[in-house]
């Protein structure tokens, strides 16, 4: 199985993502943990230059496909084929929610590149963080590491919440809707509840 994690910065996916964890090791699961940009000692240097130089939407767009090019290559497609469940805090939906709604990319050009970058691998489950831009940008003014993108304003990270709105709506059965503006106990419920729902 393959699941996905996925919000704007501050809906605090990363903290489930260990939750998510422990549930399935729990019920036997073997799995990995990774993320995006990275997860693969190549897509983890794409990531510094991601994070750290100014580039345009498109050179954005190439880079994170690049890098998950390598990452399913190596990391996410070897470990499905051994039966192993893989757990990756964000993947190609956040390129539709940030190089798309964010950067205004070309939805089609995403398309293509996921076409090629995937090869028919899609997550069997993807749960989207979901906040106001509002309440997420308090929460990252109380944390230590800043980017250059979580200094975004909050019309960009509405563009990036329509993405992701317009990506659940597309994909209903595959993402779930997490109300992330609950408290951590709530979110860890809501979860537990989806994956419980699944038999999972
Ligand atoms: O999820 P994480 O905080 O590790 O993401 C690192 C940064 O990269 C965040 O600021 C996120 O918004 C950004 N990002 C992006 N486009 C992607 C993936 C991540 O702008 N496709």
């Amino acid at each position: 199985r393959f699941i996905t994690f996925e919000g704007i910065d501050g809906a605090g996916k990363s903290t489930h993502v260990e939750s998510v964890a422990q549930h399935l090791r729990q019920r036997g699961a073997e799995l990995i943990q990774t993320r995006e940009p990275g997860g693969t000692p190549l897509a983890e240097s794409l990531r510094g230059l991601f994070l750290h130089q100014d580039m345009d939407g498109l050179t954005e767009a190439l880079l994170v496909f690049a890098a998950r090019r390598d990452h399913v290559q190596r990391v996410i497609a070897p470990a499905l084929a051994q039966g192993r469940t893989v757990l990756c805090d964000r993947f190609t939906d956040a390129s539709f929610a940030y190089q798309g709604g964010g950067r205004g990319m070309d939805l089609q050009v995403l398309a293509t590149l996921a076409q090629w970058v995937q090869q028919g691998r899609e997550p069997d489950l993807t749960f989207w963080f979901d906040v106001e831009p509002a309440v997420a940008a308090a929460r990252r003014a109380q944390a230590r590491d800043a980017d250059r993108l979580e200094q975004l304003d909050l019309d960009f990270f509405e563009r990036v919440r329509a993405g992701y709105q317009r990506r659940a709506e597309s994909a209903p059965g595959r993402i779930v809707r997490i109300d992330a503006g609950d408290t951590i106990e709530g979110v860890a419920a809501q979860i537990r509840a989806e994956l419980e729902r699944r038999g999972w």
